[in-house]
């Protein structure tokens, strides 16, 4: 054996995760000289000594937890015969940092410490290190540095300057990191707010991405005064839990939902509610109504974590992992209805003063908004409902390298992408943008990110309805403008995360997207690549009575179809308690052109209004949201469609939901909808030989339509893909405008 210098560069999400001090500690174990350092590019270490081999099968043994290696290229090099130490160098000059990590929950080594009356972080709410805490929402620019955050405000005591200065510690270049001697304050006493919530107060808490509202998940007085002054009827609010042995009897999970539930990113998981959560007085039944699942979370800060040790009064020894812990909190965004998530202190004491009892704040400015994630687990893979804390910014690998674009997405549920090479970055979920504050909001976000990402944009993408905001934006860029169909980028979305580049087929079911021919398009099978689409098939044509009415009140879907049946004469009595159901009968009798749509979401809509379940929406996706959750075993009627010129006409079975009662109607309407779309598929996908198909579209936030689909497409030998990185709603259109936009400059 002799000794050898190796130049290690490694690359992906390694700088600002505590990589260079696990560097540093495996030089150290190994008694190996040279140095590490940020470059541009990734890291670069120089070792020299006897066991490099060693070297790198243990730097990538255990990663540090943030940290995800991409590449990893070694070379020999001169050896350098008077070096005598390990170093950690400054980062060149003018290297950019990368990227920044996510926002993180609390490591397990911090939320040993927050309990530890020895530690010098007990107690203290706002500890972290270079394993967790926030990164995205506090961070100004790169390179990620204390400076360029809004810690920047709080100068390290003596204490925490030791520890960031020293490679051994935890928190070596752990920029946010602080103590109840430097850092921010909690406005109030721990006593104080979980007093108020044991009242049946309403709080409102800052939190790591923004302002949350709070309150006793089994005071039902409490959640009905919450909604009545959030003006949030029924739409389902998210419950936090202390820990997953806290949730047996509430929810049913499995290991793949734990995982999702305990993962560093905390998302809000949607769960299958145990049947005692209806019969025992667990949680208020105000809570999901009308819903099968509920959104479940753990706490991902230690604040959180301080609020749960507080309500269960402050016990000296505590458990996290072992003990089921009763208490269960109502946690929601603090928001004006349609507006985005209240970041800042004094918006928070003016505008939620009429929500919450008592608003509880902290001196450390948020810098970017980020709401809590949403997902559910839909064929064995996570799927997003909404992205954001805890994976944004975490770029999406592309099959190759495209010129920088920026992809402006949707109108509702907006996010945007901009591309950097192959990788592709796409916002937190910004909302939608129809009011003057989600506006500002998307503009500020677009300004963070093109920041920290620090790349020229040559190209714009977005969708091709001429009046969406976004759309009308595009052209303040003076760059080329690619407008691009609303179903094809919600393809080509799910496309590109799988990496598929041939032709596939493609089924997109959702509420509405301008149709290539003007049309309201919402069922559309196709054929694609990322340059073209052509349209295969589509379902048949309803009526769509009042637009964007039609799809906050179902009822007039439901109308809408017994005209179309020839059922005119029932809509009066079907819909008796609707004011206006006469007038839609007359119109609907009497017009010679009432707007159609091919959209699967309305037909959710009919048929949920044909069962009596949803006649006027209170949140969008409600009617479809109550006719799954009404699900028990799926029923298909063998002849309850037909094909007509290659499209599918379902209302053979709407018709005969007017004879069931709700359960049986939502087996019927699921099952056969299942049946008959994969027929139908089938049939296309023969003729042209072509058996990949991709699944995309709100409608596929469809558990029972997604996993139904998947099997039975699979069965028939499809290659079948859903999105796994993004939501297959209108939160995943950037990531297809952008890829299709940035392709086609590329020939
Ligand atoms: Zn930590
Ligand atoms: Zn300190
Ligand atoms: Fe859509």
């Amino acid at each position: 054996m002799s000794i050898e210098r190796l130049q290690v560069l490694i690359t992906g999400q390694v700088q600002g995760v505590g990589f260079r001090p696990h560097v540093y500690h495996i030089a150290h174990q190994l008694q190996l000289t040279g140095s590490v350092k940020n470059t541009a590019d990734g890291v670069l270490v120089e070792i020299q000594g006897l066991l490099t081999d060693n070297f790198l099968a243990k730097l990538t043994a255990s990663l540090p937890s943030l940290a995800r290696v991409d590449g990893i290229k070694t070379k020999k090099t001169t050896l350098l015969p008077d070096e005598i130490d390990f170093q950690i160098l400054k980062s060149d000059a003018g290297a950019v940092q990368t990227m920044i990590a996510p926002d993180t929950s609390i490591c397990s080594a911090c939320l040993q410490e927050l309990f530890d009356p020895k530690s010098r972080y007990y107690h203290y709410p706002f500890l972290n290190c270079t394993q967790c805490g926030p990164r995205l929402t506090l961070t100004r620019n790169l390179p990620y540095d204390r400076h360029q955050t809004s810690m920047d405000a709080f100068p390290l005591c003596n204490e925490c300057q030791r520890d960031y200065a020293d490679p051994l510690n935890r928190r070596y270049h752990a920029q946010p990191t602080a103590c109840v001697q430097c850092g921010p304050r909690l406005s109030h006493s721990m006593d104080r707010i979980t007093d108020a919530i044991s009242e049946g107060k309403i709080i409102a808490l800052k939190g790591v991405g923004g302002y949350q509202l709070i309150c006793d998940a089994r005071n039902d007085e409490a959640i009905r005064k919450l909604r009545r002054r959030k003006n949030r009827d029924e739409k389902p609010l998210a419950v936090m839990f202390a820990n997953v042995n806290s949730l047996h009897n509430t929810v049913l999970f499995d290991l793949q939902e734990e995982e999702l539930l305990v993962s560093r990113a905390r998302p809000i998981v949607l769960l299958k509610k145990h049947v005692s959560v209806n019969n025992v007085e667990m949680l208020s039944k105000s809570i999901a109504p009308g819903l099968s699942h509920l959104g479940i979370m753990l706490p991902s800060s230690p604040l959180h974590y301080l609020l749960f040790h507080a309500l269960a009064g402050f016990p000296s020894e505590f458990n996290w992992s072992e003990k089921s812990i009763p208490n269960a909190l109502v946690v929601t965004s603090a928001n004006i209805s349609g507006n985005p998530l209240i970041m800042d202190d004094s918006e928070a004491q003016d505008q939620l003063a009429s929500i919450a009892d008592l608003v509880v704040s902290f001196n450390r400015k948020i810098i970017t908004r980020a709401d809590d994630s949403v997902v559910r687990v839909v064929c064995k893979s996570p799927l997003f409902i909404r992205r954001a804390r805890g994976y944004a910014p975490t770029p999406i690998k592309l099959p190759y390298a495209i010129p920088s674009t920026l992809a402006l997405g949707g109108a509702l549920k907006n996010t945007f992408c901009i591309t950097r090479n192959d990788e592709a970055f796409v916002s937190q979920h910004i909302g939608g943008l129809t009011n003057k504050s989600t506006i500002e909001f998307f503009h500020e976000s677009l300004i963070h990110w093109t920041r920290l990402l620090n790349v020229k944009i040559e190209r714009i993408a977005c969708d091709s309805h001429p009046d969406f905001y976004t759309s009308q934006l595009a052209h303040d860029y003076h760059l080329d403008i690619v407008p691009v169909q609303h179903h094809h980028a919600h393809l080509a979305s799910v496309a590109a995360e799988h990496h598929i580049i041939q032709p596939a087929l493609g089924l997109a079911l959702d509420g509405y997207g301008y149709g290539s021919d003007g049309g309201a398009w919402g069922g559309e099978l196709m054929l694609f690549d990322s340059f073209h689409i052509q349209r295969l098939a589509n379902l048949s044509p309803i009526p769509h009575p009042g637009n964007d009415l039609a799809a906050r009140e179902p009822w007039r879907m439901g109308a809408a179809v017994l005209h179309t049946l020839g059922l005119n004469h029932l809509i009066v009595e079907r819909f008796s308690n609707e004011p206006r159901a006469h007038e839609l009968a007359t119109f609907l009798k009497s017009s010679a052109r009432i707007p159609m749509t091919t959209s699967c979401g309305r037909l959710f809509d009919a048929a949920s209004a044909l069962l009596g379940l949803t006649p006027v929406s209170s949140f969008e996706g409600q009617a479809a949201m109550q006719l799954e959750s009404l699900v028990t075993e799926l029923d298909v009627l063998s002849n309850g469609w037909y094909f007509e010129n290659g499209q599918l006409n379902l209302l053979p079975t709407l018709k005969q939901l007017l004879t069931l009662d709700p359960v049986k109607g939502a087996n019927l309407f699921h099952g056969t909808l299942i049946a008959a779309l994969t027929e139908w598929i089938t049939t296309i996908a023969q003729r042209i030989s072509n058996h990949i198909i991709v699944l995309a579209g709100g409608c596929f936030l469809n558990k029972v339509l997604a996993e139904g689909l998947t099997e039975r497409l699979t069965q028939r030998g499809f290659k079948v893909y859903l999105p796994q990185q993004l939501p297959p709603n209108d939160g995943g259109l950037s990531l297809g405008q952008a890829v299709i936009a940035g392709t086609n400059s590329c020939v």
